[in-house]
């Protein structure tokens, strides 16, 4: 193996969302990081519909705003549902939350191939060095340490590099994540398969609906129907494992017959034909995606993206799950690169923060896969499994927008401000005047984050490291 002697701060595998988010945020902070993708860029991937706290928290922070703005994506209010025991399609907007309200109130619906190359370029003019082409096979370890990785070059050579850290972010497919120990759990509940493919000329929604996703449950499963452009759709059935049988054969087949089978679909495709060449020709079929790694780190290494975990594409959690792993993980990195806390804690501090977020969406999942409910049964769920009081559809679509973590930096302004005038408040209520003072000088006007637990982290006034809560020192 040939190595130049080179040792990174940071080496990523894998040039995703989770992967180019990652490694942007080490360079931005100075580090020295090299990026692996196996594939040449644009190349093709699901998960075309975002939500808004990747497009304005996580792209916000990564610096591609406006060039997000310029590329001509889809706008997405919200959401289409024809779901539940009710009988008509209902709808919602981002804007329904107060965490969303504002100029934040929308996301994007992606051709991947773009978005993630967007991403990754972005990655590449934040100073991180980019290798495509580069199939990383497996991690250096030495004394209960990874100190690097293996990878094939593309001219398919053999080679080693040593870094202080490496960020597995080589997705659903990924055969490192085996190396921090541990095993990935699939879930007993979801065991979903999809069968997709794109469609030219499909029905649109009424305006101010037209980018919405939709969402139609049929007898088999549900179907979603992203717009990708005012002509190009993006057609899934994601039907239940006992429905197997009807994805077996021949693809485009058996994508036409479960149309078939939902009326609604039908309907928006009446008129629009499939396309059959290039990137969208074929018919895609996934499965076994459900799943959340036990272990997410072991010294030297951390798992981010869908190498860690993934629940189920219903309400379009994957890339905000993603992005925000890679955005945790990175605080971790940096602050254990500076020597500021050591890496377990760092580390914990990341895995305790994903956690909660999975489960919130999970939870949600679950209740909402049961078909018998209404709307109104499914926001009172999303009260109770984020414990956010927002009446109407408000902590519902404060969570399927990406913000049931109350993370300042993805939510909308308004909000931020608002919370962190409660955050004080709260802080003149319970604490001596001494701490409260003490809790201000430390935080200026950027209270804005609590600890997990009693000896949690809390994100750092620059937004991009962990330090000790004064809250939790103080006391
Ligand atoms: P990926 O996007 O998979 O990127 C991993 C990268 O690693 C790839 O570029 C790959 O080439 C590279 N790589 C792999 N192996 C190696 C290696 N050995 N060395 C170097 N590089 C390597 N999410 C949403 O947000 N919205 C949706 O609407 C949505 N719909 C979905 C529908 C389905 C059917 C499924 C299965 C998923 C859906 N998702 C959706 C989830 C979404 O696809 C993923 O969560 C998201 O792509 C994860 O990003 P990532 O960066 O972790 O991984």
């Amino acid at each position: 193996h040939s190595t130049d002697g080179t040792v990174y701060d940071v080496m990523v595998a894998g040039g995703g969302p989770a992967g180019s988010s990652v490694a942007a945020f080490a360079a931005m902070q100075g580090h020295r990081v090299l990026l692996l993708e196996k594939e040449e860029f644009p190349r093709y991937q699901i998960g075309e519909s975002l939500l808004p706290s990747t497009v304005h928290g996580i792209c916000g922070l990564l610096g591609v705003t406006e060039e997000l703005e310029s590329a001509g994506f889809v706008r997405k209010r919200g959401g289409t549902f024809r779901w539940g025991s009710n009988t008509e399609p209902w709808s919602f907007d981002f804007a329904l939350s107060e965490k969303f309200a504002g100029p934040t109130s929308y996301a994007y619906q992606v051709e991947r191939a773009k978005f993630d190359q967007l991403l990754l370029d972005n990655a590449r003019r934040k100073g991180v060095e980019v290798r495509e082409r580069c199939a990383v096979r497996d991690v250096l370890e030495d004394d209960g340490r990874v100190r690097g990785v293996r990878y094939t070059d593309p001219d398919g050579a053999e080679r080693a590099v040593h870094a202080r850290f490496v960020v597995d972010a080589t997705g659903n497919q990924s055969r490192l994540q085996r190396y921090v120990g541990g095993q990935r759990r699939y879930s007993d509940f979801f065991q979903n398969i999809a069968l997709f493919g794109y469609f030219e000329g499909g029905r649109r929604l009424p305006s101010p609906n037209s980018g919405n996703i939709t969402c139609v449950a049929f007898p088999s499963g549900w179907f979603w129907y992203i717009p990708l452009s005012d002509t190009l759709t993006s057609v899934g059935a994601v039907v239940r494992k006992e429905c197997a049988d009807q994805v077996r054969g021949d693809r485009a087949e058996a994508l036409s017959a479960l149309i078939a089978d939902c009326p609604l679909i039908a309907d928006y495709l009446s008129g629009a034909r499939r396309v059959t060449s290039g990137r969208y020709g074929e018919v895609r079929v996934r499965k076994d995606w459900s799943y959340l790694h036990d272990t997410f780190w072991q010294p030297g290494m951390a798992l981010v993206g869908d190498s860690v975990g993934f629940i189920d594409p219903l309400f379009s959690s994957g890339v905000h799950m993603a992005t925000y792993s890679a955005l945790l993980a990175a605080r971790s990195l940096n602050t254990a690169l500076r020597g500021d806390l050591g890496e377990r804690e760092c580390f914990a501090e990341y895995e305790a923060r994903y956690r909660k977020e999975y489960q919130a969406f999970h939870d949600f999942l679950v209740n909402f896969y049961d078909v018998n409910r209404d709307e109104q049964q499914y926001f009172e769920v999303a009260r109770h499994v984020t414990r956010d009081t927002a009446a109407g559809a408000g902590a519902f679509v404060g969570l399927v927008g990406g913000g049931a973590s109350d993370e300042a930096v993805l939510t909308s302004e308004s909000y931020r401000d608002k919370r962190k005038k409660d955050l004080l408040e709260q802080s003149r209520g319970v604490h001596q005047e001494g701490h409260r003072i003490q809790l201000q000088a430390a935080f200026g006007e950027a209270v804005d984050d609590t600890p997990l637990s009693a000896d949690g982290l809390v994100i750092s006034q620059d937004g991009m490291h962990w330090e000790k809560s004064v809250t939790s020192s103080a006391l």
